[in-house]
């Protein structure tokens, strides 16, 4: 496990765009988290690496948004309104992220694990004091290189 330790919404963001600027297509992203964690503040920095052409906000009734224009398109699902699998099964979303072209995220990706890939990144956020966030980052399946892939090109960023 790699752990981030962020102590503003600049850093969380920071760490979503260098994870936007090396993910390859195929790259699933779980994002779990309480309210206000930074989730979304994450997915904003991965927008942001990708360079997609609109703004990842917090989906209100929307519970998947694309976003093209960038390297590769990100899709940004946010499972919380979801009351049950049913209606998950109605958006197709295990099957858009089985096919997706680019990077997915997924918010909330705890309250339904089963529609994810075996491979994928786990991170789950907590909140300490104010403005600090720890980014706890698993591996799932075959990831283990992806992670490295993002923790590595960090590294580079600070030195
Ligand atoms: P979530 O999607 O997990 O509900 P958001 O990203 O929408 O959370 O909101 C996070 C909130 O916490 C924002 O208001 C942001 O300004 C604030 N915040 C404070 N410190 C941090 C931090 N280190 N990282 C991310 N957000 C932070
Ligand atoms: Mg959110």
């Amino acid at each position: 496990m790699v752990i981030f330790n962020t102590q503003s919404p600049h850093q969380t963001h920071t760490l979503g765009a260098a994870l936007g600027r090396v993910a390859q297509a195929g790259w699933v992203v779980a994002l779990q988290g309480d309210l206000g964690a930074g989730k979304t503040c994450f997915a904003q920095g991965v927008g942001a690496g990708l360079q997609v052409s609109s703004d990842v906000v917090s989906p209100t009734f929307v519970l998947v948004a694309e976003h093209d224009g960038g390297r590769l398109p990100l899709l940004h699902a946010d499972l919380y309104r979801l009351e049950q699998e049913t209606e998950l099964e109605g958006i197709g979303l295990e099957e858009t992220l089985e096919a997706w072209p680019g990077v997915a995220l997924v918010e909330w990706a705890d309250r339904f694990p089963t529609i994810l890939p075996l491979d994928h990144i786990q991170i789950s956020l907590r909140i300490h004091e104010e403005n600090k966030r720890s980014l706890e980052v698993q591996s799932v399946g075959a990831a283990d290189e992806w992670v490295k892939r993002w923790a590595e090109s960090i590294g580079s960023v600070h030195g």
